[in-house]
């Protein structure tokens, strides 16, 4: 017996889109029908006839509720936004799930790191989500410094519970993993199915350029793409790439955001090695030019925004294939803390981008350049779900899959104001885009949570997901 019918929309299979009926049961995908040809009796019913019925965005790449260091805000009591908010926001979006980070990103200063019980700490994230989030959530694990064999021995027991992707950063004080660490890292991972999500930059010209930078009195935040720089992210991409192909690990790399790291991406794909990269979508609209105006580093989010070909690069990357999903980095923060630092060692980093992500997805890929929409769900939600482990649960409107969908209504034109907007900032970058094309129902596991700009879901609605990534995407370029 169904519970809800979505009669008569623009459905969107992983193979095709196409005028169906999709009827739901118990929070599952039941069927998808032939338009009228489901029963209506006795059922609710939402007439979707103009509408696109999309798989519910996956959110690959959120900060939430963690610390924003002191030496940023001067004030070691601000944390970037609550599950509440971000997930709020993000329902509002169009996305279902979302994954965060369990681990340290960054300790107070002073505090070193030690072996971790990554379970344990998996546990203590949970508790800080559970209750209270709008949409389901999961997490990468972090390992930061270097990575012994107590933190190593305890992987394949984290990939048992649920746990597939380990970030690791190759550049930045105590979070860096020393390469000579990542051997025996990425062996483990490999063995157990798990991937390695990768912050990948130089450390040695980053540090360099610092230097450099300060002593010659230019290391003003708008100078952020010399120090985080397109070289910087050749020469790492393909130091980790290298690496990974010896431990016949798979790689996502998070924010690509030069066109040497799609280059790189790309090549290692043509060679057949599992190697995914991600872009986030402030760097499908802004440049390091945006830098130099006033307040321009509220669009700044780690590496550091590139130029117009770059950017270019990272559009056809999504449209063609090198590359695989969008994502926001968000880790949002109020205006005065965004804008707070003004040089290339203390600004902020973290985008409130959380629910923008699809509307501009939207208009620049499906509107602007053509792109079909398998392709749009590809790189918003199902290649999210396959690289990381949520598929076939999540990511897909296929019967069995988890009710996760979004409407978007593409009659709708919306120039964005911080009005329209969900987040606790107190500011947008995204104010003034004109987002044609928007989302105006999202559907949690058979449930609205949002309908017409109501939030009906509640933030008790949020479960833990737990992950297991298929073998054919850790063997080659699957998707
Ligand atoms: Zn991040």
């Amino acid at each position: 017996m169904l519970d809800l019918v979505l009669r008569g929309g623009l459905v969107v299979t992983p193979a095709d889109a196409l005028i169906a009926d999709v009827g739901i049961e118990d929070g599952k995908i039941a069927v998808v029908a032939l338009a009228g040809s489901l029963p209506t009796e006795s059922v609710r019913v939402v007439e979707a006839a103009g509408t696109i019925v999309l798989p519910g965005g996956i959110e690959p790449h959120a900060h939430i509720a963690i610390p924003v260091p002191e030496y940023w805000a001067g004030r070691p009591e601000v944390m970037s936004q609550p599950p509440e908010a971000a997930s709020r926001a993000a329902a509002f979006g169009g996305v279902t799930t979302v994954i965060d980070f369990a681990g340290d990103l960054l300790l107070p200063p002073g505090v070193t790191r030690t072996d971790p019980s990554i379970l344990a700490s998996l546990d203590s994230r949970r508790s800080v989500f559970r209750g209270h989030t709008y949409t389901d959530y999961a997490f990468h694990y972090i390992l930061a410094g270097p990575v012994g064999p107590p933190t190593i021995g305890q992987l394949g027991e984290a990939i048992q519970e649920g746990v597939s992707s380990f970030k690791i950063f190759t550049t930045f004080d105590d979070l860096r993993v020393p390469y000579g660490h990542l051997g025996a890292i990425f062996d483990e991972v490999a063995r157990h199915g798990g991937i390695i999500a990768v912050h990948a930059e130089d450390d040695d010209i980053v540090t360099y350029m610092t230097d450099k930078l300060v002593h010659e009195g230019r290391d003003q935040a708008s100078n952020l793409h010399l120090v985080h720089s397109s070289l910087s992210e050749d020469l790492a991409f393909r130091h980790v790439i290298g690496l990974a192909r010896h431990s016949e690990v798979g790689i996502y790399f998070v924010h690509t955001t030069a066109r040497e790291g799609v280059v790189a991406i790309a090549e290692a794909r043509a060679r057949n090695q599992p190697v995914y990269g991600e872009a986030l979508h402030n760097y499908l609209e802004f440049t390091c030019e945006d830098y130099a105006k006033p307040g321009g580093t509220a669009v700044h989010t780690y590496p550091a925004l590139k130029y117009p070909e770059d950017r270019e690069a990272l559009l056809a990357g999504l449209l063609h294939g090198d590359l695989c999903t969008t994502a926001t980095d968000d880790y949002t923060v109020h205006k005065d803390v965004k804008l707070w630092g003004t040089t290339i060692r203390t600004v902020c980093g973290g985008h409130n981008g959380i629910e923008t992500r699809l509307p501009v997805a939207f208009t620049k890929f499906v509107v602007e350049r053509g792109m079909s929409l398998p392709r749009f769900a590809a790189i918003t939600s199902t290649n999210a779900a396959r690289i990381l482990g949520l598929y076939p649960q999540k990511g897909a409107v296929l019967p069995g899959c988890d009710a996760d969908l979004v409407l978007i209504d593409p009659r709708l034109t919306r120039t964005l104001t911080l009005a329209d907007l969900h987040s606790d900032a107190d500011y947008s970058i995204w104010e003034g885009f004109t987002c044609r094309g928007y989302p105006v129902m999202t559907i949690l596991r058979g449930k609205v949570i949002v309908e017409n700009g109501a939030l009906l879901g509640s933030p008790s609605d949020g479960r833990w997901v737990r992950r297991k990534i298929g073998a054919d995407i850790l063997g080659r370029p699957a998707v």
